[in-house]
């Protein structure tokens, strides 16, 4: 039997990544205050999300999950929205079309705004040691502006709000419409090969339509919780948003007891559909996993190389105890070097327990570096694709299956509508030299328009096989 839940039962383990607020009562008006205001998502979208994470486990779908690293206020802009938007689509279907299986798309968006650090504070090139940036829900990335604010846990719930309002625009407006893919702008892609490639599949996706229209068919979904045309058009596509449950105040404070459709009452997180626990607060017997275990969100879990097999059979039976479907999805990130010392025995041990999970390749989180000869934070593009091929055989071979991919990518471009340089290599080759030329991200570096394009193609033809 396990112990009661309620939303703040966290409260009595130890939270690790806490932030300290300096006035208490400030952050206690601010929490009442998010919870009085309406819900981001709603019971019946994060059900349709949880059917949807059963397909991608029973191998009838493939999850994309992608992203910013950490978004900010700054950047939420109409522009930035529908670049990102565009390239998740743009991935999808490239993906759709390889592996003719359809998509579950989850954005890192609309909250992703915290972020774990592995020091609470910074040492400054003056000497100055001042607390680390968090997130822009917690402080400024200007060094003299660190002291945890409550106020910007509004700030993120209504930057999150903006954002989702003009993402849902962008998807019932046409721009997602699958018979428009070239407004999905390719206008930036360096790579003559690989805008013909997209522009290929494109003509073949729009004569399939023109097809399926002179005979009289759309793909429309009949069921409401099916993936891609679930609102009986290929206008509209499902979209879902997500974050890493990292601030718990802020997120007890969207938790609301609703109505499940067609069942009892359960506890639903209404800041996203989609919450991760991160491969920092994954302790089992810590605050997030006890938060996490209580709500009826589908829930993503960080694995990395520190993680004892049966700590993960043990944080299963914590996190889903019915073995219920769609509920867990295990995002690995252990490293290119690393996959093959822990995967497979991470494997064995789920496929022993009989809990229902979908695995998903992170090949970004465990391959950071810093450059030589600049001293930014990157990836090489060789190594993520090295974690991404040795996941794709390693499931294989272990008589799984991988079910999708975590990306931090954007599709952002600079003032000139040149793309972010942040990772290295790619089909464009972006060398050390370059790193330095658009560097934007304040957080991990992510791939670009092309190179994300490049891993699309590259999972696609092996899906294809
Ligand atoms: C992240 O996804 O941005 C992150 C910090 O990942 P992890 O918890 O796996 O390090
Ligand atoms: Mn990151």
């Amino acid at each position: 039997m396990s112990a009661p839940w309620s939303p703040i039962s966290w409260k009595d383990k130890p939270i690790a990544q806490n932030v300290e607020y300096p006035d208490q009562g400030h952050l206690s008006k601010v929490l009442s205050k998010l919870e009085a205001l309406p819900p981001l998502v709603t019971p019946s979208e994060i059900e349709r999300l949880r059917h949807q994470l059963g397909r991608v486990q029973r191998n009838e779908a493939f999850l994309l999950h992608a992203g910013d690293c950490a978004e900010s206020f700054e950047a939420c802009t109409g522009e930035n929205i529908s670049s990102k938007i565009g390239l998740i689509l743009s991935f999808s279907l490239v993906l759709i079309w390889g592996a003719r299986l359809p998509v579950v798309r989850i954005g890192r968006i609309a909250g992703q705004y915290a972020k774990p650090r592995s020091s609470s504070y910074e040492k400054l090139g003056d000497g100055r040691q001042v607390l680390s940036f968090r997130g822009d829900n917690v402080n400024g990335l200007d060094p003299n502006d660190r002291t945890p604010d409550p106020e910007r846990l509004l700030s993120a719930y209504f930057n999150s709000t903006t954002t989702l309002n003009y993402l849902r625009s962008l998807l019932t407006s046409g721009f997602a419409s699958l018979h428009h893919p070239r407004h999905w702008s390719l206008s930036h892609v360096r790579s003559p090969a690989l805008r013909r490639e997209f522009e290929t599949i494109v003509d073949g996706l729009s004569d399939a339509l023109d097809f399926s229209r002179t005979i009289g068919v759309d793909a429309g979904g009949a069921n409401a919780y099916e993936c891609g045309g679930g609102r009986g058009t290929l206008g509209e596509v499902d979209f879902y948003t997500s974050h890493e449950g990292l601030m718990l105040d802020y997120e007890t404070a969207l938790t609301c007891e609703m109505d499940v459709p067609s069942a009892r009452k359960a506890f639903y997180n209404t800041g996203a559909h989609f919450l991760w626990i991160g491969d920092r607060t994954r302790q089992l017997t810590g605050a997030h996993v006890e938060y996490f275990r209580g709500i009826r969100n589908p829930i993503g879990v960080k694995v990395g190389p520190s993680m004892e097999e049966g700590e993960l059979v043990r944080l299963l039976d914590v996190v889903n105890p019915d073995k219920g479907t769609g509920r867990v999805t295990l995002i690995t990130r252990y490293g290119a070097s690393k996959i093959d010392d822990h995967l497979p025995a991470h494997i064995r041990v789920v496929q022993k327990s009989g809990h229902p999970v979908a695995w998903i390749c992170d090949p970004m989180h465990g391959n950071t570096q810093t450059s030589a000869n600049t001293g930014l934070k990157t990836r090489h593009f060789n190594n993520i694709i090295s974690e991404l091929t040795a996941s794709l055989r390693i499931h294989t071979e272990c008589g799984s299956r991988l079910g999708g991919v975590s990306l931090e990518f954007t599709g952002e471009l600079n003032e000139e509508g040149y793309s972010v340089t942040e990772c290295l290599g790619g089909s464009m080759e972006l060398s050390e030299e370059e790193l330095g030329l658009r560097y934007q991200s304040f957080c991990d570096p992510r791939l670009n328009f092309e190179q994300s394009l490049d891993i699309a193609f590259l999972m696609s033809n092996h899906f294809k096989k």
